[in-house]
């Protein structure tokens, strides 16, 4: 039996401005989703990059006096470097507008949409926003303004190569509505679903070389024009995987996995579910098997966005918080579906209470009663400790709910279940009271000393599960604790806090917004 392959991506970010925590959300996300299909032993690939040939890019560098290759660049190291703040077990980087796999990649895709007869020139007048890279319809405008960016769009009027989509409507249909792509949550596909219902129409996929200012990739045979960005980012997920270079790769993770998993927020849904599909079809590849959609986080109650102006930069906050503090909030608090909203007394609180208080305070406890009442020997017995039944069972129930809950894409309920076993142990510690069991033993009652056994191998091979299910969602935590629970030379490791508690913002927390921020903390 060959080893199940699964290829887990995220969008890939324009880099127009510095990485905001919404991407730290999708990244955090995708990375749980890497490690729990690893664990589960299966092959995985996961893949994340930068979208480097969007004329928002070039405006952006325009704007700061900065050559574009020179500005993106820069940008693209801060989004690359989140691997190490977010812990992060990315296997591969693709930026578009440097890596050799990449262009030949979307020439390719171009020719092969081109060869099914999916491609044709038409001249075309619309409404197009710069910041969403995509044309609009007045009807889908408000009061004439950008629905994401609040932004009026320009008139543009052109010649441009048009993708056959209309072709694709039923078949389109038929495979979302079959599960065949699977969407989740429901909502989103009940979304794409109206959309696709409401009937396709072809869209534009070039853009004249004098309006992308000579920035992208040329469209192949004809150098008037560039290949439209969203065109040239959606085919990232095969050119990563050497579909323009010929590689072992494209089989391995693409065409031959038993998963295609895409990472994306609602705002690229349509990209993502309905065109990227398409293209596939035309082209003869295999359709991703799954688009998992997060919906976005809000600051402090307002909309985050990289060139809105609001941002938490993931890396400052991470090096003022901490790895854990910054995945557990992601991963706790943010529903399925609905916007989040992020404060940093939220994550302070959730960080305490839970990490600092419930987690950190648990393992301690139990490794300082180890050394306390057995000289740091863990006993080693099997048997049942007495009144353990709540305990046991959230032990039980937990890998079944954890996998339950990630394949609905649920990273609350998954968490919730790591959780449960926390509460369980510490309500098991306070009912149970080793330390009066270890008073009575004092008195040379032997039956007692076999309880105070069963009862501290319990709690020690329940912080060691807590360790194991964590690794996905916490995986430094994770790793102190499977390190603190692990004798060496028969013996553990001396008691050492593993979580500490935060310290509360000095001032009130603003996000930053242009102005200086009064706490430099998310500066
Ligand atoms: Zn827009």
């Amino acid at each position: 039996m060959t080893t199940p392959h699964t290829y887990i991506t995220t969008t890939i970010p324009y880099v127009n401005a510095r990485p905001h925590l919404g991407f730290a959300l999708e990244l955090v996300q995708a990375d749980v989703l890497a490690r729990h299909h690893r664990r589960h032993g299966e092959q995985v690939r996961f893949q994340t990059g930068t979208d480097d040939n969007s004329l928002k890019n070039v405006l952006a560098a325009q704007a700061a006096g900065v050559g574009v290759q020179e500005f993106v660049d820069g940008n693209a190291t801060t989004f690359t470097a989140l691997a190490g703040p977010l812990s992060l077990s990315v296997d591969d980087v693709i930026r578009t507008s440097r890596d050799p796999r990449h262009r030949a990649g979307v020439e390719r895709l171009w020719q092969a949409c081109a060869d099914a007869g999916d491609l044709y020139r038409k001249h075309y007048e619309g409404l197009y926003c710069v910041g969403c890279e995509q044309f609009y319809t007045p009807a889908e405008l408000n009061e004439g303004r950008c629905p994401e960016h609040g932004t009026q769009p320009q008139q543009v009027s052109e010649e441009n190569w048009f993708f056959r989509l209309s072709r694709y409507t039923d078949h389109l249909h038929n495979l979302i509505a079959a599960g065949a792509l699977r969407i989740e949550p429901a909502e989103r596909r009940n979304e794409v679903l109206a959309f696709i219902a409401g009937g396709l129409e072809d869209f534009s996929i070039s853009r004249s070389t004098d309006r992308a200012r000579g920035w992208g990739i040329p469209v192949p045979g004809d150098p008037s024009q560039v290949i439209y960005v969203w065109w040239d980012a959606l085919g990232n997920y095969l050119t990563a995987l050497g579909y323009g270079t010929g590689s072992d790769d494209l089989q391995r993770w693409w065409t031959g996995a038993e998963r295609r998993i895409h990472l994306v927020g609602k705002g690229v849904l349509r990209f993502h579910a309905v065109y990227w599909p398409a293209m596939l079809l035309s082209a003869g590849q295999v359709l991703p098997t799954d688009i998992l959609v997060h919906d976005y986080l809000t600051v402090d109650g307002r909309k985050i966005s990289k060139s809105g102006g609001v941002t938490v930069d993931p890396a400052t906050l991470v090096g003022q918080y901490g790895t854990d503090a910054v995945r557990w909030w992601l991963l706790r608090e943010v529903p399925r579906v609905g916007d989040a909203d992020f404060t940093l007394d939220r994550l302070i609180n959730r960080a305490n209470d839970e990490l600092a208080n419930g987690l950190g305070n648990l393992v301690n406890r139990v490794v300082a009663m180890i050394h306390r009442y057995r000289s740091g020997h863990a006993p080693t017995t099997q048997a049942s400790a007495p009144d353990a039944e709540a305990l046991d069972q959230a032990i039980e129930q937990a890998a079944a709910l954890i996998d339950a809950a990630l394949a609905d894409f649920d990273f609350r309920r998954a968490t919730a279940a790591v959780w449960n076993i926390v509460d369980e142990a510490n309500r098991y510690i306070n009912h149970i009271r080793p330390w009066d069991l270890a008073k009575t033993e004092r008195t040379g009652n032997q039956h007692t000393r076999r309880d105070l056994d069963t009862v501290l191998a319990t709690l020690l091979r329940t912080c060691q599960t807590i360790g194991e299910h964590l690794t996905p969602f916490l995986p430094d935590a994770a790793t102190r604790i499977t390190q603190q629970c692990t004798s060496l030379d028969g013996q553990l490791p001396a008691p050492s806090p593993l979580l500490q508690r935060l310290a509360a913002p000095t001032s009130t927390p603003g996000p930053e917004s242009g102005k200086p921020a009064r706490d430099n903390r998310l500066a």
